[in-house]
């Protein structure tokens, strides 16, 4: 297994799997400032806006684009057209924005970055593999549960990286 990102037959990343589809004028994913933060964002779809926003955040949404704001200080989740919403705005909390270790990190499949240090102390799988495998046999649910509205590998990927440099190495035997 070679790291970083393998290349689908069609030649997208694999980390794009389930990427908002690109934009055609442009043929990338539209990216737009966060108001709040100045960050630039991308376009979710709107499966994710309609599967997580709390119907209270539905009443007051409006037609149009939302953009996610993955900063982490920024209170902001998604802005655009559509209006502007925050943490409490959504039905799951936002991986980005939530430090908890009980936060998901991947929606689909329920990891987390507890469960995900947890797994490898046990000397499972890595999970961001079995995660890529069920991506691939089109078992994901990315637009309808990721807030962000795209796959996860890459934010697993940073985690378990966190993980291992945190745990004490297994692979050196304790003489
Ligand atoms: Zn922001």
């Amino acid at each position: 297994m070679t790291t970083g990102k393998t290349k689908s037959p069609d030649g997208r990343d694999q980390e794009d799997c389930c990427k908002v589809p690109a934009h055609p004028a442009s043929g990338r994913t539209p990216r737009e400032v966060c108001p709040h933060c100045g960050t630039p964002g991308r376009r979710v779809p709107e499966l994710t806006l309609r599967s997580l926003l709390t119907p209270m955040a539905m009443r007051r949404r409006a037609s149009g684009d939302a953009f996610f704001c993955a900063q982490p200080e920024c209170p902001v989740v998604y802005y655009g057209a559509a209006g502007r919403f925050e943490q409490g705005d959504l039905t799951v909390k936002v991986h980005q924005k939530d430090p908890s270790p009980a936060t998901p990190v991947c929606y689909c499949f329920g990891h987390s970055p507890e469960s995900i240090a947890q797994d490898l102390r046990m000397g499972g799988a890595d999970p961001a593999k079995t995660i890529s495998a069920k991506v691939q046999a089109g078992l994901c649910a990315c637009e309808a549960r990721n807030p962000q509205g795209s796959c996860c590998l890459g934010n697993v990927t940073k985690v378990v990286q966190n993980a291992r440099a945190k745990a004490p190495s297994s692979a050196e035997p304790l003489a």
